[in-house]
């Protein structure tokens, strides 16, 4: 069974292992090690080339029962910063970092669940589905990892991300797609005290064209942000151009289509009723997460949840994660809640509890995707 111990030594291994986006080679090694001293076949695609970072994704797979589906479990190797140096401190039940750094229990927590659980199917000997893992690089820099990842490797049709916020039981099944919108605005630069009435001021245009969108959250399922405004040269000069970066999101593709299109359509009509001229991209920067209750991925889940005599919370959520990428990838994936809190921060925290009863879960997972 899952061994408290073991796990929580191998967790602090692992957030002691330096491993910012970009920088995941030491703890790539480490992983490989441990996966193949597991039994795993590993492998490790060309993504680092394509992010310019130190290592790819890694995919592993370990044998199982022939006539039965493979699944696929995922973390994210990479973290954010400050995350160079990570010093673990145990305070009673919880683990922190000694404050200086993160802890990165985000996602070392998802990836400290996965080998403790397939040392634990390793020791119980259950006859159990093949099974994929996938520990991606560089997620915190926009799922750079998972979108590079080499999909021809992978069998699975179905998985599970560890890398949710909410306690262990926790079911991430809907997450936004998300388009990023970058507007340019192209007016005419003068000199502002000799010859303005020759020029065409980009950044009024884009005032105008931006002062009456609909911005924060649209609806329930929809929410639109305008994060960055540049332009200019000069006090004295009348500003030639202008550009702002913005996103939407929505849980509905359609959704999210039509408010583009018609922010797209407003900017475009405003910028050329001033005289301006205006170029604008969209970039979908994820697709969607949207399993029903009732899929066999997340009726899974909820049966191993159950098991360990916990409920099974399902959730949405509006921010992405490599399981959006793996969706739209086909590969039917929820993201599951780790426990880890205040992520991203110096005081990030995991109760050892939550560590446990990941690894349990997952243990639960494969057991009864065994049995079924
Ligand atoms: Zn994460």
């Amino acid at each position: 069974m899952v061994n408290r111990e073991r796990l929580v030594r191998e967790f602090i291994e692992l957030v002691e292992t330096d491993s910012e986006s970009g920088r995941e080679g030491k703890l790539r090694d480490l992983l490989m090690v441990k996966l193949r001293a597991l039994g795993l076949e590993v492998e490790e695609d060309e993504a680092g080339k394509k992010v310019n970072g130190e290592s790819g994704n890694l995919i592993a797979r370990l044998d199982g029962t022939p006539d039965k589906p493979s699944i696929l479990f995922s973390a994210h190797m990479d973290t954010v910063s400050p995350g160079v140096g990570v010093k673990a401190a145990i305070r009673g039940e919880t683990i922190y970092s000694e404050g200086e750094t993160i802890l990165g229990s985000d996602d070392k927590a998802g990836i400290a669940a996965i080998l403790e659980a397939l040392r634990v199917v390793k020791e119980v000997g259950w006859a159990h589905p093949p099974l994929e893992v996938v520990f991606t690089v560089s997620e915190e820099q926009g799922l750079m990892g998972s979108k590079n990842l080499d999909y021809s490797h992978l069998s699975s049709r179905s998985g599970y991300v560890l890398d949710g916020s909410g306690e262990p039981g926790t079911i991430i099944t809907r997450a936004p797609c998300h388009n990023e919108i970058c507007f340019e605005v192209f007016g005419k630069a003068a000199h502002a005290g000799i010859n303005p009435e020759d020029g065409v001021n980009a950044i009024q245009a884009a005032a105008r064209a931006l002062a009456d969108l609909e911005l924060g959250r649209i609806d329930k399922e929809t929410t639109c942000n305008l994060g960055i405004i540049e332009g200019g040269r000069a006090r004295n000069i009348v500003p030639g151009y202008c550009r702002i970066v913005g996103e939407a999101r929505s849980l509905s593709r359609e959704r999210l289509q039509d408010l583009t299109g018609i922010m797209v359509e407003h900017f475009r009509h405003r910028v050329s009723e001033y005289g301006a001229e205006s170029q604008v991209q969209v970039e979908m920067l994820y697709p969607e997460m949207d399993l029903q209750p009732d899929d066999p991925v997340i009726k899974l889940a909820r049966q191993a949840v159950v098991n360990l005599g916990k409920n099974p919370v399902l959730e949405s959520t509006g921010g992405g994660s490599d399981a959006n990428v793996f969706n739209g990838k086909g590969i039917r994936c929820a993201n599951l809640g780790i426990g880890m809190q205040s992520v991203h921060t110096t005081d990030e925290f995991i109760h050892i509890k939550d560590l446990v009863d990941n690894a349990r879960l997952v243990v639960e997972i494969i057991k009864e995707a065994g049995r079924t």
